[in-house]
């Protein structure tokens, strides 16, 4: 596990001219998900048709960034050496308050403290020269409060 991302040397994300807003939106520390102008559901990775009613009508959308993790892996040999570095880490299918899942990594969290079910929140981060959708644990408000309930 490392501090910073910023300056590691690793293979980018395979930019195509359909996911362009998606890599667009995490520069500017959002998450975006393309949404069917037909029926409504939004769909991740970035396609050229609705996988669910095949329409080719969609729109980019700015996502919550919120999720909870479905499941997980605490990866401690990297599949690319560059990222060997960054070992242990933590690899999680997010599901998104949107429907999506999306595989991604997460940071901010002590790799023996993560949890199915466990609420995350999107954190855009610098990783070399990309800028790449990370999540974060999210505050629950019964996190913020615990302790203090004397009784
Ligand atoms: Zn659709």
């Amino acid at each position: 596990m490392i501090e910073s991302y910023d300056n590691l040397a690793v293979p980018g994300p395979t930019m195509t001219a359909i996911s362009v807003p998606f890599w667009a939106a995490a520069r500017d520390d959002e998450l975006a998900l393309q949404q069917c102008d037909a029926c409504r559901r939004f769909f991740f990775y970035p396609r050229e048709f609705c996988p669910h009613c095949w329409s080719e009508h969609t729109t980019w959308r700015r996502a919550s960034g919120e999720g909870v993790v479905k499941s997980f892996s605490v990866i401690h040999r990297p599949g690319h050496f560059a990222w060997a570095v960054a070992a242990p880490y933590v690899i999680a299918l997010i599901e998104l308050k949107e429907g999506p899942t999306m595989l991604s990594q997460l940071i901010g969290v002590a790799i023996d403290s993560v949890e199915v079910g466990q609420a995350v929140k999107a954190r855009c981060t610098q990783v070399g020269k990309h800028v790449l959708p990370f999540f974060e644990p999210q505050l629950r408000c019964a996190d913020a409060t615990s302790g203090s309930d004397a009784t």
